[in-house]
């Protein structure tokens, strides 16, 4: 690229020195200084173009790299990592703004047995089936599902009561029924269910994040205690539906 300016350069101090000694020039020079500048324009454009084509596909790269960062790979939905840093906004602006956040925590139940049954593939096809269920149920923009790692899940609920979290749980417990009876669903005539632990709380500055997730997950560890396929809500001295 240097050597190109630097060529260009001396094309145009040739130009002057021949246009401050017009019209004594000879047309064969002129004729030669055209041509020459005519292949480093070429030059330059092709080097424009490469430029071009090398900033759209680091930009393509990049974002790829982002999605790839915020999601995880099998079942498409956000992963840990991502829930995390939405997890931390939300529970920011939920301590700023007085306002309640809910929490769900899920697991499926005893998904060992599935792999066991189905095979590995079919497992991972069911861990697909339901990551999209979870996804489809949530609707508001600022709600979040993520993968919280192997068959556990999590939903997010930035500003809502705990009665809708309820609502949530339940519709998801739900939904993974109806798709053990769907024919088109990998799920249809399998034995699927899931548990669910919910939290919900008004967060204060002293307020820890991790410990109200720790609360979803005690609530869960009752779900699961209590059965399972059932949702527990956390409380503070007990845990109850
Ligand atoms: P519980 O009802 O108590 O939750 O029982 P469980 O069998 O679901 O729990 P456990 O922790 O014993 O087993 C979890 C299983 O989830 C074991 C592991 O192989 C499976 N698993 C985790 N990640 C994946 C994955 O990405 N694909 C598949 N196919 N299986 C996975
Ligand atoms: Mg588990
Ligand atoms: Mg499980």
């Amino acid at each position: 690229m240097k050597s190109l300016y630097r060529a260009e350069e001396l094309v145009v101090e040739r130009a002057e020195r021949l246009l401050s000694k017009a019209p004594e020039g000879s047309m064969e020079e002129y004729r030669v200084l055209c041509a020459e500048y005519r292949k480093l324009l070429r030059q330059t454009k092709t080097l424009v173009r490469v430029a071009d084509l090398m900033q759209s596909e680091l930009k393509a790269l990049s974002e790829e790299l982002g999605k790839v960062s915020r999601v995880d790979g099998l079942t498409e939905i956000y992963n840990r990592r991502y829930f995390r840093e939405i997890f931390l906004q939300e529970w920011q602006r939920a301590v700023t703004k007085k306002k309640r956040i809910s929490v769900l925590m899920i697991d499926i139940d005893h998904f060992k047995e599935y792999n066991d049954t189905y095979g590995h593939l079919a497992g991972d096809d069911c861990l697909k089936s339901v990551a999209a269920a979870f996804q489809r149920a949530v609707r508001r923009p600022q709600d979040c599902v993520a993968r919280f790692g192997g068959e556990e899940f999590v939903v997010l609920l930035p500003n809502s009561r705990e009665e809708t979290a309820v609502h949530m749980a339940e519709r998801l417990i739900q939904n993974i029924a109806d798709l053990c009876q769907c024919e088109r669903s990998p799920l249809y005539k399998k034995r699927v269910t899931i548990s669910v632990g919910v939290a919900s709380m008004i967060p204060a500055a002293a307020d820890q994040l991790h410990a109200f997730l720790d609360e979803a997950d005690q609530a869960l560890y009752e779900a699961k205690a209590a059965g399972r396929n059932c949702f527990r809500i956390y409380s503070p001295s007990k845990v109850e539906n």
